[in-house]
């Protein structure tokens, strides 16, 4: 059975949580790029030799989840040449037997445009800094002027811009709880395995 689910958005939107929320529910294999951009950022030197070079543990790094790293990784993010190095991995990863589900910010336009599912989480940036603020700590404005800073340069830039997909389905997660958020990704989720099951 190959099954794809697309879950794209912003930054601190919450995509990982309702992801493997998504992926332990269905039994499908999660992937978060967003790590793939975080490791190619930190690794230094030549973005595009270290997108072709990048291995397993490279992934696992401590580092990869500070605000440095997200922004390290937006910038190397526009590198046409780093997302080509990587498309061949996520496109085999999405279409493995047993089901996926991948988050990042050009699943359901770029990487995988025939995924059963899609969604598009998001929320407002203020929401979004304060939930990523909880998390790291730190001055909140410094943290909502990285969000949105995020959020120009992955909007703005000419390869895979962020954008929703034309059938993606939109969440807006800033006045849910994260169990509601959830629970509407699967309830969408669940409905197009039952149209992908009769289809
Ligand atoms: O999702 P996360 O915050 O870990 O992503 C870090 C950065 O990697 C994003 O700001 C974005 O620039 C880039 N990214 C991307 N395409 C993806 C996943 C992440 O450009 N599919």
């Amino acid at each position: 059975m190959i099954f794809t689910v697309a879950i794209d958005g912003p930054a601190a939107a919450g995509k990982g949580t309702i992801s493997r929320a998504v992926a332990a529910r269905f039994g499908f294999a999660h992937l978060d790029t967003g790590l793939l951009y975080r490791a190619v950022g930190v690794l230094g030197g030549d973005p595009a030799q270290a997108a072709r070079c990048l291995r397993p543990e490279d992934l696992t790094r401590a580092d990869l989840r500070s605000l440095e790293a997200g922004q390290a990784a937006s910038r190397v993010a526009a590198i046409p040449e780093v997302r080509a190095a990587l498309v061949d991995f996520q496109r085999r990863f999405a279409r493995r037997q047993g089901g996926a589900v991948l988050d990042g910010r050009d699943i359901g336009t770029v990487i995988c445009p025939e995924a059963e599912a899609k969604l598009y989480v998001t929320a407002s940036p203020q929401v979004r800094a304060h939930r990523r603020w909880c998390e790291v700590g730190g001055d909140e404005a410094v943290v909502l002027a990285e969000v949105q800073e995020r959020d120009a340069r992955d909007m703005g830039r000419a390869d895979a811009p962020l954008r929703p997909a034309q059938d993606a389905v939109i969440l807006d997660t800033s006045a849910m709880t994260i169990d509601e958020a959830v629970d509407r990704a699967v309830a969408v989720i669940a409905a197009r395995r039952g149209e992908h099951r009769r289809g």
